[in-house]
């Protein structure tokens, strides 16, 4: 089945006066957080009753957001839902938990399910489907719907909105960036986004612990292929020694990229013994999407993850011998440096 182009009028007609399910998705960033928050409100103006449900624990970093202590567990998540609208990615495999409340779903009862989001994807799930890969951020895109449809705005869902575009774009530094970025922001700030404020939630509240695992992070990184891939792992003990949580992890691949010479940075954080989660994040030329796609995962050109089975140990050897190889790849045929 393949989904139909969901218009910014569609996509009223389907929230309004509707019960709608809102997941995020695993390891919930600031665009799935602030997408799914500013569709909330604008669901209460379209007399539409909202969930926002997490599968995985919801960052405290963005507590500060209004709504944040609103966000429900799927064990706390009854009832029959109209619509399960999947924001910042396009698939029932990316929310985890909350795709067995969709499942549960009696034949007929089936919520219709609209998807809006900002990674190129193959796959195609869901009954409509809004999908630019040239916004940053999905924020980017709920922004231009509510600015579009006349949906109010407020201070609040300013801050969450203009949260999206600041973490998914590195605060204006990524390659995504772009003037309708700036544009965009501006106009959030003039609604009552402080980028001051977001920044300092956002960046400058971190716990100790996860400052030492990033300190233990950096230690223990290694290098292949000739300096070009950088790479580290946290295991279990690593947790446990510094008191960190996999959540802490986060953004830690972003300092291996800083080193000078790199192409491909690579974190392995170990969940269980069975079980590894990889984040990638290239420079210039790898597209890392494509990479973590042989890997069952996926994500953007220059940042992509991937959760996959084996140990620590294998998953480690597979994905560096591949990243290497791509890399020999990619520039034997001219088109890396
Ligand atoms: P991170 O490495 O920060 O977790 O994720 C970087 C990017 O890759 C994000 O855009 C995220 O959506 C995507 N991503 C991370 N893990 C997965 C995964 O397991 N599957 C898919 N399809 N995308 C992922
Ligand atoms: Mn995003």
């Amino acid at each position: 089945m393949s989904a139909r182009e969901l218009t910014p009028e569609n996509l009223r007609e389907i929230l309004s006066g509707s019960r709608v399910l809102i997941p995020l998705h695993v390891a919930p960033d600031g665009d799935s957080i602030g997408s799914a928050l500013a569709v909330a409100s604008a669901c209460r103006h379209l007399d539409s009753k909202p969930t926002v449900v997490s599968s995985d624990p919801v960052p405290t970093t963005y507590s500060f957001l209004p709504g944040w202590e609103a966000i429900r567990r799927p064990e706390r998540v009854g009832g029959q839902f109209d619509v399960l609208l999947l924001l910042d990615c396009s698939s029932l495999s990316r929310i985890g938990r909350v795709r067995e409340l969709v499942d549960r779903a009696k034949p007929g009862e089936r919520p219709l399910i609209a998807v809006v989001d900002h990674h190129r994807t193959g796959e195609t799930v869901g009954d409509y489907l809004w999908s630019d890969a040239g916004a940053a951020a999905t924020c980017e895109m709920i922004f231009d719907w509510m600015i579009d449809q006349g949906l109010p705005i407020s201070g609040g869902v300013a801050t969450a909105l203009y949260t999206g575009i600041a973490t998914d774009t590195g605060f204006y530094a990524f390659p995504n960036t772009s003037a309708g970025t700036f544009r965009r922001s501006a106009q959030l700030v003039q609604l009552g986004a402080r980028p001051h404020h977001v920044h300092q939630k956002v960046n400058e509240e971190r716990s100790m612990a996860e400052i030492r695992i990033l300190g233990r992070a950096l230690e223990k990184m290694r290098v292949a292929a000739g300096g070009r891939v950088a790479w580290t792992e946290i295991t279990r003990s690593d947790l446990t020694d510094t008191g960190a949580g996999t959540d802490d992890t986060e953004g830690i691949v972003n300092h291996l990229r800083s080193v000078a010479g790199t192409e491909l940075a690579v974190i392995f954080v170990e969940m269980d013994t069975e079980h590894t989660k990889v984040s990638f994040r290239s420079r210039e030329y790898l597209d890392v999407a494509e990479l973590a796609r042989n890997f069952g995962g996926g994500g953007h050109a220059r940042a992509a993850g991937a959760k996959m089975s084996g140990s620590i140990a294998e998953v480690r050897k597979r994905v560096i011998e591949t990243g290497s190889r791509q890399l020999r790849l990619r520039e034997a045929g001219g088109q890396g440096k």
